[in-house]
């Protein structure tokens, strides 16, 4: 098949076009700017090595007809490019414009070409819930059914941003009979990198999970998923002509102190993970130092998150891996590449 994956130079869309490329469809990637080594060197190795092709195009979120070119003689287009970044910037700019922009003028280009049959969206567990509080609200187990109603753009403004971006999607794709639409719901993603970026949130974090940057933290519980799981059910969302829906993708919901636990016992003396507790009285007090808010330290620390990841295993036949394999993978990949000591 000739599929097209928009922002094909990500973290996760790398491991996507890998296994799209493994099972030997023709990619269309979509990059800001195809020169750059740096972001799409380790994409043209892959196509050199794997049974599919490669081709690559410069599509920009915020330029409206800019994927048209790229979609060209499309059947599926898979849309992954959004910014995410938890901290720091500008949350309209940054995060909200380009999600939201970026979906209509992807969703248009989509629509504009005749040979589009379907749209698979990378969205996130962050549009079914925003707080890990909102769980309890909801008869203690999320699933599909769900929708983040908490997130606003001076609270949880990434979450807002995938929300926003995902009702959107639906709201288009209704609105048409051209394409239709399949929505991934991936966890926090982890797992070993395809390049050596480490401007990637997944990344940075893993990093520093390691090396100190976190030596405490409070309890603080979210779904976690394979990047290889979260390539996979993209790839499956491309061929089975029967996927609908959204999708929750998670292989279980992990403490972040647990994360760091497992690391001490796995490495012992050679990564400095988290493994001290905040309690909730002190994270209110220190939240401000590190950019959080009262509002999120009530409605997110100290709360277990329950989500239902059965949807995709029956209709998409994800197998999940432990995560516990998943962060020393990650952790082997950081070292090998130089990335950390
Ligand atoms: P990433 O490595 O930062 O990749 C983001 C991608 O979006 C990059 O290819 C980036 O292009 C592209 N992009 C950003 N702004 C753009 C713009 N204005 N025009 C065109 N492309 C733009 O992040 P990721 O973790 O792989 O995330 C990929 C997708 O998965 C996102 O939709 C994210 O919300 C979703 N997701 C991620 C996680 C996770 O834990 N990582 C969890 C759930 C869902 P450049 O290479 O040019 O910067």
């Amino acid at each position: 098949m000739r599929v097209a994956v928009t922002g094909a130079s990500g973290y996760v869309a790398g491991w996507v076009v890998r296994e799209l490329l493994a099972r030997g469809h023709h990619v269309c990637g979509t990059v800001r700017d195809p020169s750059r080594e740096d972001k799409v060197g380790h994409l043209r190795a892959l196509a050199d090595e794997l049974p599919g092709t490669l081709e690559l195009f410069s599509a920009d979120l915020m330029k409206p007809g800019s994927f048209r070119e790229a979609f060209a003689g499309c059947e599926v287009v898979l849309h992954t490019a959004s910014p995410f970044t938890l901290s720091g910037g500008d949350p309209e700019k940054d995060l909200v414009e380009p999600a939201l922009e970026g979906t209509r003028n992807a969703l248009a280009d989509a629509s504009a070409t005749e040979s589009v049959r379907r749209v698979v969206l990378t969205s996130s567990v962050a549009a079914v819930f925003g707080d890990a509080k909102e769980c309890q609200t909801r008869g203690g187990l999320l699933d599909e059914s769900h929708w983040n109603e908490t997130s606003r753009l001076d609270h949880m403004p990434y979450p807002y941003s995938k929300t926003v971006a995902e009702r959107e999607a639906w709201r288009i794709a209704e609105a048409q009979d051209q394409w239709d639409l399949v929505v991934l719901n991936p966890g926090f993603v982890m797992g070993p990198s395809l390049s050596t970026r480490v401007d990637g949130t997944s990344v940075e974090y893993m990093i520093n999970m390691a090396t100190g940057k976190m030596p405490a933290m409070w309890d603080f519980e979210t779904p976690w998923v394979d990047v290889r799981e979260v390539a996979f059910a993209h790839a499956e969302a491309t061929e089975r002509s029967e996927a609908s829906g959204r999708h929750i993708l998670s292989c279980g919901e992990v403490p972040m102190l647990t994360v760091g636990r497992w690391i001490a016992e796995d490495h012992p003396g050679r990564f400095k993970p988290p493994t001290r507790r905040i309690p909730k009285w002190v994270a209110y007090l220190a939240a401000p130092l590190f950019g959080f808010t009262f509002e999120y330290v009530r409605v997110n620390v100290g709360f277990e998150v329950r989500m239902d990841h059965g949807k995709s295993e029956r209709e998409l036949g994800v197998t999940y891996r432990p995560l516990r394999e998943t962060v020393n993978d990650h952790l082997e990949q950081l070292v090998r590449d130089g990335l950390i000591p």
